[in-house]
């Protein structure tokens, strides 16, 4: 179904789900519909304002919903919707968190605190001891957290009768809705109002200004690599000296990722630790040394395998396939003496790498691929073991039965916990 453009009429009665993503794009359409009837093409009751909670927002989202927007939607008594992930597995389904047409807090967590919690990204990204990924073009983050429960609700609520589904990509966004219009099917009829008004960001920020007085700002995890430009690197170093807490996420997040693979900065080639380094915030720092000592530890034994390239051949990495597995935990520093015990029993040594972190490096990955890689390292006890089923088939196909390296050795490892 091709998407509603210029001279913009919902059909009457035809619902309007409009993603509010607490931003700055999404909260200029919810504020100009709102003040201003013409801009809308559809009637109130028709519309309902649906945010995905991610769990670990800034205070300042908090603050320009709870003090501008929800108050104008209270106001109008438009119905919304927050949601949130349930759980790890998608079986878990989703959480409603608030459905209301008078919001006034903004719910990450169930009003009832006996109730089921939803699970964070943080909490995806510590368990699985990896960063947030573009993958395929996509923000695979984007996808597991919000994208899942916003389309959950929206498959369990609107049935499958035509709706408009409204998307905040700003006028300086054309390939993002021309993505979403290639992949559209059935019933959805999207509309992204702020390219239909010729709406980029400046316009967006200015209108929010006008409106409510106030300056709005992104909206993201704490702990979000995607920063964009110069600027916008400028501005999370602001959030994070205002709103420490995020950043201590941010570090451990990033340092139990690293620990698993030495190359998963939060930000490319720039760790997160530099950064709030660099930005002078000391104390963050040493409250990061604090919460990592106060973590129980774990050695973990990570192996890889590298596959290849499906275009470029086993000249280049493809694929990679990760085992993970805790081979012991405790107190840091009974998992220190530990260490050097299981590097020897293995014929590895320790070794302290560029981020800190102590690690046994035991295969290293080149080409021709498929190659194996294989390590321990020192880390907080926050990921859970993982390998898929076929891995230890892949293993001994690509590692064994003879070693892969001469003088290596090549299989998991044993150890008391
Ligand atoms: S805000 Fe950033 S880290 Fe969070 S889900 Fe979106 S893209 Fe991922």
């Amino acid at each position: 179904m091709s998407p509603l453009t210029a001279d913009f009429r919902v059909p009457a009665g035809m619902p309007v789900v409009a993603n509010l993503g607490m931003g700055v794009d999404s909260s200029a359409y919810a504020a100009r519909w709102l003040t201003d009837p013409a801009s809308r093409g559809f009637d109130l009751d028709q519309l309902t304002f649906l945010i995905a909670a991610v769990g670990e927002e800034y205070g300042t989202t908090h603050r320009l919903m709870e003090e501008c927007l929800f108050p104008l939607i209270a106001r109008h008594r438009i119905r919304t919707v927050t949601v949130a992930r349930k759980g790890h597995s998608t079986a878990e389904g989703y959480l409603v968190l608030d459905d209301t047409r008078t919001p006034t807090r903004l719910r990450t967590r169930p009003a009832d605190e006996a109730a089921a919690a939803p699970v964070s990204l943080g909490e995806r990204m510590l368990q699985a001891g990896t960063l947030p990924q573009v993958s395929r073009d996509r923000r695979a983050c984007s996808s597991w957290i919000k994208h899942f429960a916003l389309d959950s609700w929206i498959k369990d609520n609107v049935g499958g009768a035509p709706f408009v589904h409204v998307i905040g990509y700003s006028a300086e966004e054309p390939e993002r809705s021309q993505t979403d219009l290639l992949k559209n099917r059935g019933h959805r009829r999207p509309d992204f109002p702020l390219q239909r008004w010729g709406w980029g960001r400046q316009r967006c920020e200015d209108f929010l200004l006008e409106t409510f007085g106030r300056r709005f700002v992104r909206s993201c995890c704490g702990f979000c690599p995607f920063q964009g430009t110069k600027a916008g690197r400028e501005a999370l170093v602001e959030r994070w000296a205002a709103e420490p807490d995020l950043a201590l996420r941010a570090l451990l997040i990033e340092h139990s990722a690293l620990v698993h693979n030495e190359r998963a900065l939060l930000f490319g080639s720039t760790p997160a630790y530099r950064v709030v380094a660099e930005a002078g915030l000391n104390d963050v720092l040493a409250a990061h040394q604090a919460q990592l000592a106060a973590q129980r530890w774990a050695i973990y034994e990570v192996r890889r395998i590298y596959w290849p390239h499906p275009q470029h051949g086993p000249a280049k990495k493809g694929q990679a396939w990760r085992s993970v597995r805790a081979v012991a935990t405790g107190s840091l520093s009974r998992m220190t003496a530990e260490l050097p015990r299981a590097a020897a029993a293995h014929g590895g040594t320790p070794v302290i790498d560029r981020h800190g972190i102590t690690r046994v490096p035991l295969l290293t990955p080149t080409a021709p691929y498929p190659a194996v890689e294989h390590f321990l390292a020192l880390g907080p006890a926050l990921a859970a073991d993982k390998q898929r089923k076929e891995f230890e088939h892949g293993w001994s196909q690509v590692a064994g039965p003879a070693p892969a390296r001469a003088g290596q050795p090549r299989g998991p490892i044993g150890l008391a916990a």
